[in-house]
């Protein structure tokens, strides 16, 4: 197991399903941020096998939504003073707004201009959501 120091102040993302650390990293955009950040891949772990693990040094405005999305099973731990805090487990989310796109060519919301489009969570374990307005399944990572 490799050593990484323990965070003073911060945010642990624990237990992210392996192979989704790094799109995690993307779609956070913590490639934009200016303090430590570690992402650790398929790591060891009783309950899941492998996981992933990002820490995060620094107060961080953490996307929730897309968390959710892209890793529904994220254990979001917030860190001061070198002690746990608070304790989050994330779940897919209910409804998304704003964030994804429908994938059918025929839908209203790709011919004209909508203002919040929305989706509904339709199956958890495909992660498809249905479009307001087609009734489209479309999953937020294609
Ligand atoms: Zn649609």
């Amino acid at each position: 197991m490799i050593n990484v120091s323990k965070i003073k102040k911060g945010i642990v993302l624990d237990h992210i399903e392996h192979g989704t650390g790094h799109l995690l990293y993307k779609a956070l955009k913590l490639d934009e941020v200016d303090d430590p950040i570690v992402l650790m891949q398929n790591i060891n772990s009783s309950s899941m096998g492998k996981k992933d693990l990002i820490k995060i040094e620094t107060d961080f405005d953490l996307d929730f939504t897309v968390l959710g999305l892209i890793a529904p099973h994220t254990t979001v731990n917030f860190i001061e003073d070198g002690v746990r805090v608070k304790k989050l487990r994330m779940e897919l989310p209910e409804k998304v707004e704003g964030i994804m796109k429908c994938k059918n060519p025929r839908c209203i919301s790709n011919i004209e201009k909508v203002e919040t489009h929305s989706f509904t969570l339709a199956n958890p374990d495909t992660k498809e959501y249905k479009c307001e307005y087609c009734d489209s399944l479309t999953t937020y990572m294609e």
